[in-house]
């Protein structure tokens, strides 16, 4: 047995019993060993342990790049440790916007190519998980992050077309009361994504190109094979063995990252909640994305999102970006939802000042649902190599800040790139989401523009 082996090993003692460990380790050998007696040196068995790429989380990123990696023929395991299309992470519910207006530059491209591959995936799958709708941005006209979207859409010849409020309240049947000084930004790149059943068709997509899932897998340990690649240990006592591996962990990754002894991620788990509210009576088909409602947001101090009426008849989701810091493990799944929440009282107060004429707001959300983001500390994404003694093993896909859901196939198709061809083949700017920012300032990238208070 060689260093790293034993090292694993005493890894592994200390998150299991030793005698399970060891039996682990053993009966992997002894299976292998037996494989090849039993098939006269078959390799079947052995080749069931052995993975091109390991993919460890199976959220919208981690499903993508088993896609984007099996679609490529390579050989892919997806781990998953809950059940797969569980409501614990951050993948889960019923809708998430789609929208190319961002402040800072290098997103726009990122959205427009995942709007190419998310429509690509559809006609592979047969059916469609992503209704197209306009996209309206609203706030201060002097407010610095909505100046600097306008400008980044333009510089990528994305039309952005500014309104003032009176111009406002012609759009969209009237439902935005822009109070005076704002404007608004309409854009035709806009949409609802349907997340549950986006994560489903991506699953099932990877397992057609031959991908193996396997849910309730949870990673306990990684670490280099004493031959090349990667060691994957699950709770369950099985070890997989993969030439690469990508961590899509979500809120888990600081967690992930810790226990196998890489360079520690700041990313921050928040606990955040989706809420709906009762549309008036005399709206509920003009606030419908069949109606061409668009996805919307709010821009300054709270920071306000929402999506056209879909998923729930007579509702229409109209939530805060943000939330309270919180273990991914020890949740309070009640946080922030009852009367005086102040997400309540901020969305609210909000609702009447801009979309009180259509949206009810005096009893509170009719509905509320719990999510949870993975922030870093600049909201930008981590797309890395792990480094350290991993090297260019281990990819690490990360800090989606609660706006990644629209750019996961073009993630996960980098990802897997980077782990496939060890390096991102997809034009795209992605200096900014290596890990050495936050050891160079650990606030990450600074920016021009105001930040958004969120936490
Ligand atoms: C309320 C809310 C609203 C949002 N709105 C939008 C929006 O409008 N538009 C948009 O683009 N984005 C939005 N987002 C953000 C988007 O949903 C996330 O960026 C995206 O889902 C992150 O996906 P992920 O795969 O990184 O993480 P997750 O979905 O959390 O997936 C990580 C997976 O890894 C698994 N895992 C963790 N550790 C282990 C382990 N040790 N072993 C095995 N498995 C493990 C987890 O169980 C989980 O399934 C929103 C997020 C929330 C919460």
């Amino acid at each position: 047995m060689n260093r790293s082996s034993l090292y694993f090993l005493y890894n592994l003692r200390s998150t299991y019993p030793s005698a399970k460990v060891s039996g682990a380790l053993e009966s992997t050998r002894k299976s292998e060993r037996k494989s090849m007696e039993l098939a006269g040196g078959g390799k079947e068995e052995t080749q069931q342990q052995r993975f091109d790429v390991v993919v460890v989380g199976a959220g919208i990123m981690g499903s993508c790049a088993a896609y984007a990696a099996a679609k490529r023929g390579r050989r892919v395991l997806l781990l998953e440790q809950f059940d797969l299309l569980h409501h614990l992470g951050s993948s889960h519910g019923e809708s998430r916007t789609f929208r190319a207006t961002y402040p800072e530059p290098y997103y726009p491209p990122l959205v427009v190519e995942s709007l190419r591959l998310w429509r690509e995936a559809e006609s592979e799958a047969g059916y469609s998980v992503l209704t197209a709708t306009p996209h309206f941005d609203v706030g201060p006209a002097g407010d610095s992050s909505l100046q600097a979207a306008v400008a980044s859409c333009r510089l990528h010849g994305i039309d952005a077309r500014v309104v003032g409020p009176d111009a406002a309240a012609e759009l969209f049947s009237g439902a935005f009361t822009l109070p005076p000084g704002w404007i608004g930004v309409v854009t035709d790149v806009g949409g609802v994504i349907k997340p549950t059943k986006a994560l489903a068709m991506f699953q099932s997509l990877a397992a057609r190109h031959g991908a193996v899932l396997r849910d309730r897998a949870e990673v306990t340990q990684i670490e280099r094979a004493g031959d090349g690649g990667v060691a994957v240990a699950t709770a369950d006592g099985r070890i997989v063995f993969g030439r690469k591996c990508i961590i899509t962990a979500g809120a888990w990754v600081k967690k992930l990252a810790d226990k196998i002894g890489a360079a520690s991620l700041p990313i921050q788990p928040l606990h955040t909640t989706i809420l709906y509210w009762k549309i008036r009576e005399n709206y509920l088909k003009s606030l419908s994305a069949a109606a061409g409602f668009p996805t919307f947001a709010s821009y300054g101090e709270p920071y306000i999102y929402g999506t056209p009426s879909l998923e729930f008849p007579g509702l229409i989701k109209i939530a805060m970006h943000g939330g309270s810091p919180c273990d991914p493990d020890r949740r309070s799944w009640a946080a922030g939802t009852g009367p005086g929440g102040a997400a309540v009282e901020a969305v609210r107060a909000w609702i009447g000042r801009v979309m009180g004429g259509h949206v009810e707001s005096a009893d509170g959300p009719a509905m509320s649902q719990a999510c949870m983001y993975a922030m870093s500390p600049d909201e930008d994404f981590v797309v890395d190599f792990l480094g350290g003694e991993f090297g260019d093993d281990v990819v690490v896909g990360a800090g989606f800040s609660g706006h990644g859901f629209k750019m996961g196939p073009v993630i996960g198709k980098i990802l897997a790139e980077m782990a496939v061809d060890g390096a991102a083949a997809t034009a795209a700017e992605l200096a900014q989401f290596q890990i050495v920012r936050f050891q160079k300032d650990p606030k990450g990238n600074r920016k021009e523009f105001a930040e958004q208070d969120l936490i």
